[in-house]
């Protein structure tokens, strides 16, 4: 990464910053300039009155001068009290929000992304290097931008007290201390100082590369580390850790991970503390000289005694901002990496989003005929990084109010047809259209809002029922409870206390109520009703129910799915048999399509295989009591 990346990558950052908490810049770098200003005044002003005092002044004018370098310090000190409270309410925006750009983009990357473990350890790497290390914007948030302006006007200020001293008129002695006058002497003293800093920033460039070296350790032991805490806290986990007798050994995995955490932050403390000590010795080294010079020219009637103060006073907070500043610059670079790796992360391309074509208006709801044709030509693919293929020259036409099984072993690519099928991936060959358009050109969000999905692992919240039902705060009552009595949830919704208002789960609700897996299954289904998508697809839409449960999503199928065209997976071909349509999948391809008769009919198809396995299994418990 050059230097120009570097600073690019910053400015972008601070772009970043003033989007998320507008107006927190400005007023935080009119505070550091107040906070900046502030010591001036004492020094500024104290040099002033021990030189009136020193050449005994009027009392009057003594009591004037402190009088003034009160009033200037209790205004300054009012301006920056008010400016700091504007820059920090406007600033703690930030702090709610500061990760909303790394979860928006979570929310909105291709699915592929989702998948991918690599994109998961970039993700957990950035938030680990913020909440720990305050590395990428929250550096750039709580410490360039004050940092550098206010060590910016520490400069400014100080060399503007300072410059006196360094031009003071020599005062001949005959001695060798004339030397304290000569410019050499001046040149010497900025030499040293020079060098001083040079060495102050390579003390913070071996301490931050130390850093660097540390978290790389760091971050791969506390990912897991955080994986164990987040068994830990989760109660739904509670039974599988009890009664595998898991608890200890995860305890003891989490307490391993912890030590190893504590040691690298051990060793690195101790590096650390070598390198403020050093620092801290460099800085009183230079502070001595400095005094020692000012005294000396003071010694030798230079300048007024007050001048000494002042003098000191500036160099002590020029040496301070300037060190700020160089360490600013320093860490730009250093920290310049998270931030790469940030924006990397939210520049990950959305290629799902390049198409532009809305979709046809066509679904009953929206007043349309509902006539969409969904067509796979030819298609194959084969997951991001793997070699094999998943699915293989699979070629089908779907048209609206169809219903189609997908019956297959497990792995033989019925999930993945769903998944192309709902854009989460792209084919790696052939083409998906919907009325005769490649579904890559129509826009990302419109097409998906044509299905409603029940997936395997679905997910619902710890959001009141009906919330959940509507996946929206939003909530048609009453079309809620019409899709939940159609998924079968309708006696259980009677028994609710608070109806649909009852909260899932007692994550936050003391009432909340912890449901069944059958149960999840019948609200992930009313979800998908509630939608009203034109297509309906449901994967394993019964693994979990019982089997009178499942009898009666089955024998009210059609009333279930009305108009919609609907493609549901099943392991259990009974429940595939009332299908017109069945596609067979094996090894990733379409074997066999046709209805349950012709299908079974076929001599070593794969259907009747299936069917045959899993018929013998009944007839064998069936005869079993007898
Ligand atoms: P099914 O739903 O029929 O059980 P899948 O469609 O889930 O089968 O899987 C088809 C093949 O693709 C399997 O070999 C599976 O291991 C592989 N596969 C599924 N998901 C992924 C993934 N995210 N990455 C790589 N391979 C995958």
């Amino acid at each position: 990464m050059t230097a120009k990346d570097k600073i690019r990558l910053t400015l972008r950052g601070l772009r970043l910053i003033r989007e998320m908490a507008p107006g927190y810049l400005p007023f935080t770098a009119i505070r550091s300039a107040l906070e900046a200003l502030l010591p001036f005044i004492s020094i500024d002003m104290s040099g002033r009155i021990i030189t009136a005092a020193a050449q005994r002044a009027d009392w009057r004018e003594l009591a004037a001068l402190a009088l003034l370098t009160a009033a200037l310090n209790f205004l300054t000190t009012l301006l920056l009290n008010l400016m700091t409270r504007i820059a920090n309410t406007r600033g703690s925006n930030f702090w709610q929000m500061q990760d909303l750009p790394l979860d928006r983009k979570i929310q909105t990357m291709d699915y592929e992304y989702v998948e991918d473990s690599a994109v998961h350890a970039k993700r957990d790497t950035i938030k680990m290097k913020e909440s720990s290390f305050g590395r990428g914007l929250p550096r750039l948030y709580w410490w360039y931008f004050s940092t550098g302006i206010k060590g910016f006007f520490q400069v400014v200020f100080s060399l503007a007290l300072v410059i006196g001293a360094f031009t003071a008129e020599p005062v001949p002695t005959g001695s060798a201390w004339d030397f304290v006058f000569s410019p050499w002497c001046s040149v010497l003293l900025l030499l040293l100082f020079a060098l001083s800093l040079v060495w102050d920033v390579s003390i913070q460039a071996a301490s931050a590369k130390r850093e660097n070296e540390m978290l790389e350790g760091f971050n791969g032991v506390n990912r897991v580390a955080q994986y164990y805490a987040g068994l830990l806290m989760d109660y739904r986990l509670g039974k599988d850790l009890k009664l595998y007798r898991m608890k200890d050994s995860v305890l003891g995995e989490f307490t391993s991970f912890s030590e190893t955490i504590n040691r690298l932050f051990a060793r690195w403390q101790k590096g650390e503390a070598r390198y403020r000590s050093l620092s801290f010795a460099n800085s009183a080294v230079m502070s001595g000289l400095m005094y020692v010079y000012v005294g000396l020219k003071a010694l030798f009637g230079a300048f007024p005694v007050g001048s000494i103060v002042t003098c000191v006073g500036s160099l002590t907070q020029f040496r301070s901002g300037f060190s700020g500043l160089l360490n600013v610059a320093s860490d730009v670079f250093i920290n310049a990496e998270a931030l790469r790796e940030l924006f990397d992360f939210l520049d990950l391309p959305d290629k799902k989003y390049q198409g532009t074509l809305p979709v046809e208006k066509r679904a009953f709801c929206d007043g349309g005929d509902n006539d969409y044709e969904i067509e796979f030509r030819d298609v194959s693919f084969r997951y991001p990084g793997a070699d094999a293929w998943a699915l293989r020259h699979v070629s089908l036409r779907l048209r609206v109010g169809e219903r189609m099984a997908v019956v297959g072993r497990n792995g033989s690519g019925k999930t993945t047809f769903i998944k192309l099928l709902c854009r989460l991936y792209d084919p790696t060959e052939g083409q998906i259209l919907l009325n005769g358009v490649d579904i890559r050109k129509y826009q990302y969000d419109e097409y998906l809002s044509l299905f409603s999905v029940v997936f395997q692992d679905f997910s619902l919240f710890s959001f009141p029922l009906g919330q959940n039902v509507a996946s929206s705060v939003e909530v048609e009552k009453e079309r809620a409870a019409a899709c939940l009595e159609k998924a079968g949830f309708g006696q259980r919704l009677q028994t609710l206390p608070k109806g649909l208002d009852t909260c899932l789960y007692k994550d936050f609700e003391e009432d909340g109520v912890e449901i069944s897996g059958g149960e999840a299954q019948k609200i992930a289904l009313a979800r998908a009703l509630y939608k009203d998508a034109p297509f309906l697809i449901l994967d394993e839409p019964t693994a979990a129910l019982d089997p009178i449960a499942e009898y009666e999503v089955y024998s009210h199928f059609n009333e279930i799915v009305e108009d919609k065209t609907a493609v549901y997976i099943s392991h259990r071909l009974s429940s595939c048999r009332f299908c017109g349509d069945i596609a067979v999948f094996d090894g990733g391809e379409i074997v066999q399509r046709g209805s349950h008769e012709t299908l079974l009919a076929q001599e070593g198809g794969v259907y009747r295989a299936l069917w045959h396995a899993q018929a013998q299994y009944y007839a064998k418990e069936t005869a079993a009591p007898g």
